[in-house]
Formats: C-alpha cells, sequence, structure tokens
C-alpha cells in the first residue's frame, strides 16, 4: 500500500546502495499518456527522493503544464555548424560525400554550401576537410529551462526553436543541461516516435516504462517502440494508459493499466498531478504499483 513503512524503506535503501537510478517513459505515438506517467511517478517520489524529470520531448515540452509552473532559468543553447572558408577550399568535396544528413550541397565546380536545418552538427566535414577550410560556426537551437517544482523535484526542460528540424541535437543539450542537478531518481519523459532522438533520451536508462493505450494504433506503436528498446538492450515494461476504453487488452511484459478515470482527465486539464489532486485514494496505486512491483531498485 502506499506510503507503508516497510516497503518505502526497503526502496529506499536500495536506491541508496546505487546511488542513482534512472527511468525512461517513452511511448510510441503522441498523446497515450507517458507525460502523464513521467509527472505522477515523478511526483510521487518526490516525496521520498531528490528526483529531476527531463521533459525531453522536445518538440513540445509540457510536463511544466501538467504542474502549472512557468518555465524558468532559460539558457539559449545552440551547436556547431559549419562555416566554409573558400580561400582555403580546393572544392575536393570530400565534406559532401561524408556527410551523413545530404546537409552539403555542391554544384559542378562550384564551392559547398550549407542546408543549415539539415545538419545534425557531427563535425564529420570538419574533421576530415584536408585544408582546414570549415571552420566552427554555431547556430541557436532552442532553449534548456530548469524550474524548481518541489523542494524535492526539480524539472528539467529541453525545448526547440519554431522552424528547427533537427530534435537530436536538442535532445543532447537537455541531458547535459540536466547534469547541473543532483538526484536519487532521474526520470526520462522521452518524445513520441522511435527515432535517434528518442534513442538519445533512453541510452542511459536503467529501466523504460513505454507508455500505450489498448488501441490498434497504440498496439501498432508500442510494437514500434519494444524494437527500439530491444535493440537498445534495456529493461522495460508496459503501462497501460486509459485502460476499459477498447476490447483490446494487452498483456505482454504488462506492469500496470491505469483504468480510464474522470479524476485523471481532471486533474490533467487543472494542471495538478493526479496523485496530489487525489493524494491517499485509489489514484495513488495506479502510479505507485508498477514502480514498486519492478523492483526497480534491485537490477
Ligand atoms: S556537421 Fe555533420 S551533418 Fe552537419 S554538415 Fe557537417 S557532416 Fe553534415
Ligand atoms: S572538404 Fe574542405 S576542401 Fe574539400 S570541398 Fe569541403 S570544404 Fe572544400
Amino acid at each position: 500500500m502506499v506510503g507503508e513503512g516497510v516497503e518505502w524503506e526497503w526502496v529506499w535503501e536500495e536506491v541508496m546502495d546505487h546511488g542513482s537510478m534512472i527511468i525512461g517513459v517513452t511511448g510510441g505515438k503522441g498523446g497515450t499518456g507517458k507525460s502523464t506517467f513521467a509527472v505522477n511517478i515523478s511526483s510521487l517520489l518526490s516525496r521520498k527522493y531528490r528526483v529531476k524529470l527531463i521533459d525531453a520531448d522536445v518538440e513540445c515540452p509540457n510536463d511544466h503544464i501538467l504542474f502549472s509552473k512557468e518555465l524558468k532559468n532559460e539558457v539559449r543553447e545552440r551547436i556547431f555548424i559549419p562555416s566554409f572558408n573558400y580561400q582555403k577550399c580546393i572544392k575536393c568535396s570530400l565534406c559532401q560525400k561524408n556527410c551523413s544528413e545530404n546537409a552539403i550541397v555542391m554544384f559542378k565546380n562550384g564551392y559547398p554550401f550549407l542546408l543549415p536545418n539539415l545538419c545534425s552538427s557531427c563535425k564529420t566535414c570538419y574533421i576530415v576537410c584536408p585544408t582546414k577550410a570549415i571552420e566552427s560556426g554555431s547556430k541557436f537551437i532552442g532553449s534548456t529551462f530548469i524550474t524548481e517544482i518541489n523542494e524535492n523535484l526539480t524539472l528539467v526542460t529541453g525545448m526547440l526553436d519554431p522552424g528547427q528540424e533537427r530534435s537530436y541535437p536538442m535532445v543532447l543539450r537537455t541531458l547535459d543541461r540536466a547534469n547541473e542537478i543532483k538526484s536519487e531518481i532521474t526520470i526520462i519523459d522521452t518524445s513520441a516516435g522511435t527515432g535517434n532522438h528518442v534513442a538519445a533520451s533512453l541510452m542511459d536508462a536503467e529501466i523504460v516504462f513505454a507508455v500505450t493505450e489498448e488501441t490498434p494504433l497504440g498496439l501498432h506503436d508500442l510494437e514500434m517502440i519494444e524494437r527500439l528498446i530491444e535493440k537498445m538492450d534495456k529493461m522495460y515494461y508496459v503501462i497501460v494508459n486509459r485502460h476499459g476504453i477498447s476490447d483490446i487488452n494487452i498483456k505482454e511484459k504488462v506492469l500496470g493499466k491505469i483504468p480510464y478515470d474522470e479524476r485523471i482527465a481532471e486533474s490533467y486539464y487543472r494542471g495538478i498531478p493526479a496523485v496530489e489532486m487525489f493524494k491517499n485514494t485509489d489514484i495513488e496505486n495506479y502510479f505507485l504499483e508498477p514502480l514498486m512491483e519492478v523492483g526497480i531498485w534491485q537490477r
């Protein structure tokens, strides 16, 4: 049961033995309740631990909204992009041939030029250029924020600038910024999808919760995200959100089923985590039981 001494003490000891724990929360598609789950377990765990929640859904970060908080402590983030020095360029095209993103264009007998929105900032062109004609330029891609939610819970948020097409470098910047915050438990709320920006968010996770819903689309996207997590060789479990909205019944690797409950919907719209708005009710168990079940602390 929630808050009972024995279980909490056991968890506490294990976390302290381990030093810290990184939990990934993901989902194949948007709108499955991934952020709701991440926010609620963060809030719950912050009653006992120092928790850092990283909102790595950089195209559409919304964890702060679910806490009714304004983002604070903005830092503008920039990344490397190549800058060509045509005085040194011998038009060898090595930069273009080695750019896996096709971000460098060269016309016959012309100099290379950059399509900046395609550049992933990998620096390969910079490294392969034989004449050092590529210099280090930079561009802003978005902002990171550090917002205190409560005395034990800090939210680190990454937000891509409008018009930027590359989530991956922004996720890396967000994870870097999060290193400023010390915590016993880190929870990473990833973007939807299965791209390299999601893989980057989950890279250090020791356990992953894949949040889905029991719809045909939910099943399809769950399969995709499971493939990615398995490829990354991560321990993972499935959390079914809005259980009961269809006849589909997902069973495999399911650790928790959060039923469709109007109280959770209400807490969402009011910007208060359900575990706070309905403290000491069955709502808490929906979010706490998966954590207790999995023995997170006994890797
Ligand atoms: S930094 Fe990487 S992605 Fe960007 S232009 Fe150079 S090789 Fe291409
Ligand atoms: S690799 Fe360097 S020298 Fe060759 S085309 Fe690119 S910028 Fe010019």
